[in-house]
């Protein structure tokens, strides 16, 4: 709103006060002034009329009406005022008259009433009619005169009234509001100062905006050593992170060493001491390269360096993937880890699948840390929208839980619920953090419920886009579509996500949460056909085990051949099924993937061939002609040795270069088929040096697959893999090595010798 200025409105009031004079003086002028007249009047007619009187009493006396009416006609042209002129006798009879012709109507008059008398007797009456027309305009004009002077003075007292209060309360209230706008909007000196006429309130107020100038500059002063503090502190965490990733990279190098011998030592012959000693030491550096790995991927979070991947994968495989990984922490626990993964959802999605499985594995991991009995319970679910899938996982366990009061802290970096001395749990308290912080990244994010004592769930969003188009060579899955099967397992939760994947995929099937009563399903399942194509068991139930139920149910002459997958969370000997003669029951060993049971299940029912039984290979390698050329090219000894210790048994021809200018050289001479190729090092580094060796391979037009050469690095980040990658190297592995992953890599590229089954190979890939 618009609002009017003190100035105006100390105008407009004092006009309407000089209005409201104007009109009240104008009438107590018109009223004194008409007063004044009429008595002025009063007494000039009185005069006239005894003058007359006086001049016509003989007249009046003889009533000789001719000079009577010469005299009053006389008295009219003489006295212009008099309008008319009676003249009565002692009896009240008129006996003269005269009056002005041509005069109007409304003319206002006065009349006056005059007895004719002498010596105490009245001989008659005069009466004249005397106008107030020049009197009536006299009195206006003075009227109008009152006004214009009252309309000046109060004029001018307004203007002088306006020019006091401008200068004695305007102009310093004016300064004090520039003072005040100032401070606030942190400008300085647009404000004068006070006059010094100023009174002594505006003084006291002009302290007081002073005081508050010194506050807010205070406030200024305090939040731009703040700011600066934060830049500060920005800057050193920056170069914290910087120096926390530089130095876990240092440290990876040399563990590289302890871990690869510790390795290599525990493959030769020791006795039960060594191999002890030999064990901790690996478990050790294992351990310690876990928290080195956690602090540089913090770091290097936090120093915005972490890239992520997009690239197509399995989302359920991933999953299964990470539960098959901690499933033997959490049975050696007797913990049992159950994942469900809705069926509706699909599988292939586009994301960083490295960092998803971390975080996936850190949750889950604590999840099975935390938990000592019970369960650890995945649901995988999801809703799609215009960008993809919305996807919620929440892992729910049974564990330790956490108090209310660290519930948020959790979280955060370095922070774990039981820091104290009476600490009886391992770990950075950096998991949760990084996980939080790339689910952050990948625009998602991670919430926890939980109460002491009551377990957790913790709910991970994250949004992910559809894979675009999905090259995987699919495993011919058998059609299960139309058959019934049962399902016994104590654990309802077990029971109702096997029998939702079995629905799925087309089967009918029936529950039983015990032997007793799966034997009771089977005995009241109608007797004209046999209704049933196979059974699920689970082996550990209390009461009656799985191995008894299958024994019973083998007993009942109807079920004597049924197909029976009897799931187990330890790992069963063939022979002691055997012994019971249940050879034929198919053994899975939880964690249930949902692939690996429909293969099962149709492996039970003779829809796949028997050689596909587990464990036996499915292909065997072509045998290589040629023992494979390799070239090692690495400065640092202890590596150089890692490495050749590892690849000691696989019966490789290996060249050591101690330099990227002798790999070159070397090269030319031994034309190695792989090269393992470091990439820091003296003289010319692993990307030079793979550029001179592309350069020579293409001078020399060489036909075949040419050398293949895998990066060996201690930087884990994604842009040194491509820039690997665009040197012409094939393959990047990042130290500290590992025996398995470095042949695994070495056989994508060469084929591996005969015994190396192709189920290595798979898994490796
Ligand atoms: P840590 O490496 O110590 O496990 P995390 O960041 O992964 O670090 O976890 C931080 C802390 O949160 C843990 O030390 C533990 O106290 C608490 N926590 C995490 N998950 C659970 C869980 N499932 N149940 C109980 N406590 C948990």
């Amino acid at each position: 709103m618009k609002r009017t200025g003190i100035l105006f409105q100390i105008i407009l009031s004092l006009s309407l006060a000089a209005l409201l004079v104007a009109l009240v003086v104008g009438a107590v002028a018109r009223r004194a002034e008409g007063n004044r007249l009429r008595d002025q009047l009063n007494e000039q007619a009185g005069l006239t009329v005894s003058l007359l009187s006086g001049l016509m009493l003989e007249s009046i006396i003889v009533e000789d009406v001719p000079v009577l009416e010469t005299g009053l006609q006389e008295a009219l042209v003489r006295t212009p005022k008099i309008l008319s002129i009676q003249i009565l006798n002692s009896d009240d009879v008129m006996i003269a008259t005269a009056s002005r012709r041509g005069t109007g109507a409304q003319e206002e008059f006065v009349t006056y009433k005059q007895s004719v008398e002498m010596e105490g007797f009245k001989f008659g009456t005069m009466v004249v009619q005397w106008s107030m027309l020049e009197g009536q305009a006299l009195v206006q004009e003075r009227v109008r005169y009152t006004i214009m002077w009252t309309v000046l003075a109060v004029a001018g007292l307004s203007a002088l009234v306006l020019g006091l209060v401008n200068m004695l309360a305007l102009h310093p209230l004016k300064i004090i509001h520039f003072r005040m706008s100032d401070a606030l909007s942190g400008a300085r000196g647009r404000a004068g100062t006070l006059p010094w006429y100023a009174s002594r309130e505006f003084w006291a107020l002009n302290f007081s905006v002073g005081v508050l100038e010194d506050t807010f500059a205070e406030r200024d002063e305090r939040e731009l050593a703040l700011e600066r503090a934060c830049e500060e502190a920005d800057i050193a965490n920056q170069a914290k992170s910087e120096f926390l990733a530089n130095m876990s990279h240092e440290i990876r190098t040399p563990m590289n060493g302890v871990i690869g011998m510790a390795e290599l030592i525990m493959e030769t012959d020791l006795d039960e001491d060594q191999q002890v000693y030999a064990e901790t030491i690996s478990k050790s550096g294992a351990a310690l390269l876990t928290i080195i790995n956690d602090i540089l991927n913090f770091s290097k979070i936090e120093a915005g360096k972490i890239e992520l991947n997009r690239v197509p994968f399995n989302l359920q495989t991933a999953i299964e993937d990470v539960v098959t990984l901690l499933s033997p922490k959490a049975t050696a626990k007797g913990v049992e880890i159950i994942l469900r993964y809705d069926p509706e959802l699909p599988e292939f999605f586009e994301g960083d699948v490295g960092r998803i499985r971390q975080v996936v594995t850190n949750i889950i991991g604590n999840a099975v840390k935390f938990t000592d009995i019970g369960y650890v319970y995945i649901d995988v679910a999801g809703k799609d929208n215009s960008k993809g899938y919305s996807l919620t996982l929440s892992i729910a366990d049974t564990g330790i839980g956490i108090p209310e009061s660290r519930l948020q802290s959790v979280f955060s970096a370095f922070e774990q619920v039981d820091s104290g001395a009476t600490r009886s749990f391992e770990g950075t308290g950096l998991g949760l953090a990084i996980s939080a912080r790339l689910l952050a990244l990948m625009g998602g994010g991670v919430t926890v419920n939980s109460t002491e004592g009551g377990g957790s769930v913790f709910t991970v969003q994250l949004p992910l886009p559809l894979a675009d188009h999905v090259e995987e060579v699919r495993v011919r899955a058998p059609t299960l579509e139309g058959l019934t099967g049962l399902v016994v397992d104590d654990l309802e939760l077990n029971r109702l996500i096997l029998t939702e994947r079995l629905n799925t995929w087309g089967v009918h099937s029936f529950e039983a949460s015990s032997g007793t009563q799966a034997l009771e399903v089977l005995a009241n399942l109608p007797q004209d056909a046999r209704p049933l194509d196979f059974a699920i068991l689970d082996f550990q139930m209390p009461g009656m085990d799985g191995r008894e139920l299958a024994r019973r149910i083998r007993a009942i002459p109807d079920y004597a051949t049924l197909p029976i997958v009897m799931l187990s969370s330890v790992d069963l000997a063939m022979g002691r099924f055997g012994e019971d003669g249940l050879k034929d029951c198919e053994i899975v060993l939880k964690p249930l993937r949902a692939a690996q049971l429909k293969q099962v299940l149709g492996r039970a029912l003779s829809l796949e061939q028997q050689q596909l039984i587990q464990g036996s290979p499915s292909r065997v390698a072509p045998q290589s002609t040629d023992c494979i050329k390799l070239m090692i090219a690495e400065d640092n000894r202890t590596n150089q040795l890692v490495v050749t210790r590892m690849l000691k048994d696989a019966g490789f021809d290996i060249t050591i270069a101690a330099n990227g200018a002798e790999a070159v050289e070397l090269f030319r001479k031994v034309q190695p088929g792989i090269i393992l190729m470091d990439m820091m090092m003296p003289v010319m580094d692993g990307v030079e040096a793979t550029l001179k060796i592309r350069e020579i391979e293409s001078a020399a037009q060489a036909g075949g697959a040419g050398c293949h050469i895998i990066a060996l690095t201690a930087n884990a980040l994604e842009s040194h893999r491509d820039k690997c990658l665009a040197a012409g190297m094939d393959d990047f592995l990042s130290k500290p090595i590992n025996k398995n992953s470095l042949l695994a890599t070495i056989y994508k590229w060469a084929e591996p010798p005969i015994g190396l089954t192709a189920e290595t190979r798979v898994r490796q890939d």
